[in-house]
């Protein structure tokens, strides 16, 4: 160890050893203070220490350095406190208060002015030690702390943002407890501001269902590449849930090994909801809300599969409104879309729950039943709608009545092959079949049907030699007055005897006819054939005996209404057939007549000014309004089979034939009641008053050959 004492003497000549250890231990004593003296001047805080009397007694040289100040320019003490922040002037009390105060300690943060005029954050550490004889004064210690506080300020700044944005903010440790929610996230817990994160983990944010996604996606991803960023759902406290789009990024300390997560997360339910609103259009109709075609063929073909595995049935009803372009064009596209969601509300109460109704076009519905026992349950369903829309709606002011016309198709077995497209394409071929039967109906396909849409165009060209080839057939149905029972007049029927198929009925063809026009030629062979066979009886029955001569009922169609030529050709036939106009009777349905009433009305007009008579057939089917029925120039009314069919059994069909027959009277009108099939039905419509009646309970269509036995042995009813 170094030890003075222990030295020789090196010959100091000013004075003995005292003096020597004197002069040793002050230059020992000075060599400290250098190093002190040193060390304040590389010390980058600023020391400086101030007398009771507000003299500087020392300045350290950092204070130059950190603010560019030389001492003197500190001596005046208001120059000293003009280089604080205006808002930290408030120092000067407390410093005051210090001063007076041995002993005291002021540690704080305040702006100063550097010599440059710009502001910087300092630490002041300031003690009052007058009381120590080495300082006697305040000493002040300050440095810089400029860039701590610009970094906090950032931070504060980020914070901030996170506290004000909308997105959830949250930091956890690496086990997913909670450290961090920003104020979103907070709210979104439930927790108040200052409430303790204290137990919560990330886990509990999330439903338990995600949990799986969590192991086998989220975790791997996190781990793997430190981030992760998709759409994950989120648990409100209440129980509610939200999804977010969620990114979360893992931070790890200097070993690598995880610390934090962190995670921002965006609430998405508005797009979700938007996503949600933008499929339900694509698979919806907006008048109605039903399905719509995309989804009804996506749900028949779920349903194909399961019937498929249950070994349960199906059936689809394809369901097409009856002439609602009538109601459309005569009360508007307002009444007819208000129809059209009155109709859509009424089929769900005939259909049970688990089925589907969809919109599948302007006035079509399709009706899917499914877990079916056996196929042909559906037809009671079938049954339900036609009733239920028999039903008039209210719409607006107007009363709407709208028939319905079905068809029906029902996969034959549980285990063949079908298509969605398919059953619809049947549904349609057998609907149209219940409309060329005389709508209000269904019809189920079958395979014949399924050849006739099929050998659609067969059809169309073997029609168009049917005239030429002689294949076209007439049968007369008589017409009976009610009051005397006897034969009134005759409805000319028209058949096909096609070369492979065997006799054909107008349902089987008429439509083909009407679509390609060749109902015109094929119209003007029925007028001329049944005049001239009107002829025949007229001379034959005047012959015999004195009774009234028959009537010939001659159905015209559309096409032949909107036919300019119709009038002449007419004029043309009764003149060349030497036929009695009076005595011919052209029958037109309600429908046709209301697609154009105007020309309808004008046509009805030429056409009785020629001395024939008019009859508006099917009627009842086709109605929007009755008060159309007045301009129309008619004579009689034909009441459609649908509903002479529930007569005595139907009160609601009893009391629309009452009305029809009242309604006939009532304008000057007769009233024929079509498809009369029983002899109770005959009854009643006596006892009603109806004038004449048709139907196979009374006479089915018949050969001309059999209209002359009938004719001859004048039998009553
Ligand atoms: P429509 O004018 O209403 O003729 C009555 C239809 O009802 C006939 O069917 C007739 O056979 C059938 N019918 C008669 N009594 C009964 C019955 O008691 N019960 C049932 N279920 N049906 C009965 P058809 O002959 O098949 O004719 C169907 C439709 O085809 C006719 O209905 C008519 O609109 C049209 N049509 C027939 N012949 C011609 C024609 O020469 N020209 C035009 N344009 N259309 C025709
Ligand atoms: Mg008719
Ligand atoms: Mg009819």
């Amino acid at each position: 160890m170094h030890d003075a004492t222990a030295r020789p003497d090196d010959g100091d000549v000013s004075g003995g050893p005292e003096l020597r250890r004197a002069r040793e231990e002050l230059a020992g004593a000075l060599a400290e203070l250098d190093r002190v003296r040193a060390l304040l001047e590389h010390s980058t805080d600023a020391t400086l220490v101030v007398d009771d009397g507000g003299r500087l007694t020392y300045v350290s040289p950092a204070l130059q350095q950190i603010f560019g100040y030389r001492p003197e320019d500190l001596l005046d003490e208001s120059r000293r406190a003009a280089i604080l922040h205006p808002d930290d002037v408030v120092l000067v009390t407390r410093l005051t208060e210090l001063f007076a105060t041995p002993g005291a300690v002021l540690e704080t943060e305040a702006r100063v002015r550097d010599a440059a005029g710009a502001y910087r954050w300092v630490e002041l550490d300031i003690r009052n030690l007058v009381d120590d004889p080495r300082i006697g004064g305040v000493l002040v210690h300050a440095w810089d702390i400029s860039r701590r506080r610009r970094a906090e300020h950032d931070r504060e700044r980020l914070t901030d943002l996170f506290e004000a944005t909308h997105d959830l903010v949250g930091i956890t440790d690496a086990a997913g407890k909670l450290l961090y929610c920003n104020a979103s996230a907070r709210r979104f817990v439930g927790l108040a501001p200052t409430e303790s994160l204290d137990g919560l983990t990330m886990l509990d944010l999330f439903p338990a269902d995600d949990e799986d996604r969590w192991a086998a996606e989220l975790l791997p991803a996190l781990e793997r590449d430190s981030m992760w960023h998709g759409e994950l759902t989120l648990r409100h406290g209440d129980g509610r849930e939200t999804p977010v789009l969620c990114q979360i990024i893992v931070h790890r300390d200097a070993d690598g090994a995880i610390e934090f997560f962190s995670g921002v997360l965006h609430d998405i339910s508005e797009r979700k909801a938007f996503e949600s609103r933008l499929a339900h259009q694509a698979t919806h109709d907006p008048l109605t809300g039903l399905p719509n075609r995309t989804l009804l063929l996506d749900r028949l073909g779920d349903a194909i599969e399961r019937a498929g595995r249950r070994s349960s049935r199906l059936a689809v009803l394809f369901c097409d409104l009856d002439h609602f372009k009538v109601v459309n064009d005569s009360l508007g596209h307002a009444v007819g879309d208000e129809l059209l969601r009155a109709i859509a509300r009424r089929l769900h109460t005939v259909v049970r729950p688990g089925d589907t109704i969809a919109r599948f076009g302007g006035d079509e519905f399709v009706v899917l039943c499914e877990d079916l026992r056996d196929g042909r349950d559906a037809l009671p369903v079938a049954d339900r709608i036609i009733a239920a829309l028999l039903e008039p709606f209210r719409v607006g002011d107007a009363e709407v009545f709208i028939g319905v016309s079905i068809g029906v198709a029902l996969p034959e077995h549980a285990g063949s092959r079908f298509e969605a497209g398919d059953l619809i394409r049947d549904a349609d071929a057998a609907m149209y079949r219940a409309k060329a039967r005389g709508r209000s109906r269904w019809e189920v396909f079958d395979n014949a049907m399924r050849a006739s849409a099929v050998d659609r165009l067969d059809i169309e060209q073997a029609l168009r030699r049917a005239v030429d080839r002689r294949e076209l057939r007439l049968l007369y149905q008589p017409i009976v007055d009610l009051g005397t029972g006897r034969i009134a007049g005759l409805e000319a029927l028209l058949r096909w005897e096609h070369p492979d198929r065997g006799l054909l009925s107008p349902a089987d063809f008429m439509h083909v006819a009407e679509e390609t026009g060749l109902i015109v030629p094929i119209g003007l062979w029925v007028l001329e054939q049944s005049c001239r066979q009107l002829s025949r009886w007229t001379a034959a029955v005047s012959a015999t005996a004195s009774t009234p001569p028959v009537r010939l009922s001659i159905n015209l169609s559309g096409r032949q209404l909107a036919h300019a030529g119709l009038v002449t050709d007419v004029a043309g036939i009764l003149a060349d057939t030497h036929t009695a106009p009076a005595l011919v009777e052209l029958e037109i349905t309600e429908s046709v007549l209301m697609e154009d009433v105007a020309a309808s009305a004008q046509a009805l007009g030429s056409l009785r000014a020629l001395g024939v008579t008019v009859a508006v057939d099917d009627f009842g089917t086709g109605y929007s309004s009755l008060s159309y029925l007045r301009q129309f120039p008619v004579d009689r009314l034909k009441v459609d089979r649908s509903f002479v069919n529930g007569l005595g059994t139907d009160p609601g069909d009893s009391a629309i034939v009452t009305a029809i027959i009242t309604l006939a009277h009532n304008l000057g009108l007769r009233a024929v009641a079509e498809g009369v099939e029983t002899a109770a039905q005959l009854t009643e419509l006596r006892r009603l008053g109806c004038d004449q009646g048709q139907g196979f309970h009374l006479a089915r269509p018949c050969s001309a050959h059999d209209i002359d036995g009938l004719l001859a042995t004048r039998p009553t009813w």
